[in-house]
């Protein structure tokens, strides 16, 4: 699968569910989405059928998400099937770990070989706030967790938000010195009910960097973890076990590199995060129609960047919807 301007796309990110047991301020509302019919939503063989047929054309490596995954009841049964597929190298789950604890070793037998963890907060009532549930979340524990099932790499991703806890960017960095996880600072994207008030709120990476650089006593430019093959830029601090990245989708963008598109819980392929690019693969799969001429319709579509800064007043999906 190559696009418009030459980029190669071997990575899909698919969501397989819409639904979320949290809300966190910057992905879901607090009320009012709507959620996708049940009978839109693709089920594991559907998805399974997808990836077999793009799997030929170049797919290798597969990254499940949501919303919330692991609220899936099959979400096993999923991967098991998907990691049969003859070319598919490698499978991640991005999580907000709530159910990791519980589900860990069976994803990780179903064919999770890597996982990544949203965590925005160390402070208990902090992440209540930020997530609005108090669901008992214990960070520190569930990456424990993740380490003893036998992921690798765990990943931390945590989206800055100003004010909110861009004072914790050092105690979450310092994460690394004793656990091999790599904490990657996200800059908020201005998007769902973040459009209005977002570009205030972003902290950009390089600040981001001098707080670390300052708290860690000096941090030096690394290779990051095995097959991190996203827009992630990787550091370590002396003798730490992990590391520490920024991704930064608003202060630089990274589209020129970009390997990857989405399918959506309702079998839609998004070629960009942002906008509207999105082509049905739900009709055709379910009329036994076959979906390479599909694929390769929305692939003339990939733009070469996102607009994300042109289209911030309203309009675009929160990321549960899309499959961040
Ligand atoms: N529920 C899972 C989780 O939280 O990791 C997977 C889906 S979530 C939409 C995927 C990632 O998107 C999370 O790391 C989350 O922090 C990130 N995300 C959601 N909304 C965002 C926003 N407005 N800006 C930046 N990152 C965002
Ligand atoms: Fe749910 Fe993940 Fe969005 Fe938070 S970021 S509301 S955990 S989908």
């Amino acid at each position: 699968m190559i696009d418009q301007f030459g980029r190669s796309i071997e990575y899909l990110r698919i969501s397989v569910t819409d639904r979320c047991n949290f809300r966190c301020v910057y992905c879901m509302p607090e009320r009012g989405l709507d959620w996708i019919p049940r009978d839109d939503i693709l089920s594991a063989s559907e998805i399974h059928e997808v990836v077999s047929q793009l799997a030929p054309l170049g797919l290798r490596r597969i990254r499940i998400t949501g919303g919330e995954p692991t609220l899936r009841r099959d979400v096993c049964d999923i991967v098991s099937r998907i990691a049969r597929v003859d070319g598919v190298t490698d499978i991640a789950l991005s999580t907000n770990g709530v159910r990791l604890e519980a589900m860990g070793t069976e994803l990780r037998a179903a064919g999770i070989t890597r996982v990544n963890i949203s965590v925005d907060s160390l402070r208990p009532d902090r992440i209540a706030a930020i997530a609005r549930r108090d669901l008992k979340f214990e960070p520190v524990r569930v990456l424990r967790a993740a380490i003893d099932a036998g992921f690798a790499p765990v990943k931390v991703n945590t989206v800055v938000v100003r004010g909110v806890n861009d004072d914790e960017i050092a105690s979450l960095a310092r994460l690394t010195l004793d656990l091999p996880v790599h904490v990657r600072f996200i800059e908020l994207m201005p998007v769902g009910d973040m459009s209005d008030s977002g570009l205030e709120r972003v902290v950009p990476s390089d600040e981001v960097l001098a707080a670390v650089d300052d708290a860690l006593g000096g941090i030096l430019p690394d290779i990051g973890p095995a097959l991190g093959n996203g827009p992630a830029r990787y550091y370590r601090a002396p003798g730490g076990l992990g590391t520490i990245g920024v991704i930064t989708p608003i202060s630089h963008t990274y589209c020129a590199s970009c390997n990857r598109v989405r399918l959506t819980a309702d079998g839609r392929l998004r070629t960009c995060l942002f906008g509207d690019h999105e082509v049905d693969l739900r009709t055709p799969l379910r009329a036994g129609a076959p979906l390479a001429p599909f694929v390769a319709r929305a692939l003339e579509e990939k733009p070469r960047e996102h607009a994300l800064l042109q289209l911030r007043t309203g309009g675009l999906r929160a990321l549960s919807q899309t499959g961040g």
